[in-house]
């Protein structure tokens, strides 16, 4: 059967099953090697006041936060994009 994919929509070759994650938004079990993760740096203080601490030299604490999303998911909020026919087979 031909593949839709190079990769079949999946990252780590020729490894076997990978581990489960829960997607972020919908809480379903997605292989991890399946999954997007997207890491964001959140922090506290506004963006305009961040800006002008920083030039002041100021340290601003900011937490890292991973989030993992199904293929829905990710299209849905536009971490992926549906792409054409031939430009899928190249790339991932
Ligand atoms: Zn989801």
């Amino acid at each position: 059967m031909p593949k839709k994919r190079r990769s079949g929509g999946r990252a780590g070759g020729a490894a076997g099953k990978k581990s489960v994650v829960q997607c972020s938004q919908c809480g379903k079990l997605v292989p991890r090697d399946k999954a997007k993760k997207v890491t964001k740096y959140l922090t506290l203080v506004e963006p305009t006041i961040a800006k002008e601490l920083r030039q002041k030299g100021t340290y601003i604490p900011r937490e890292k936060v991973i989030k993992y999303y199904c293929i829905s998911c990710a299209v849905h909020r536009g971490v992926v994009r549906i792409r054409a026919r031939e430009e899928r087979r190249t790339t991932e």
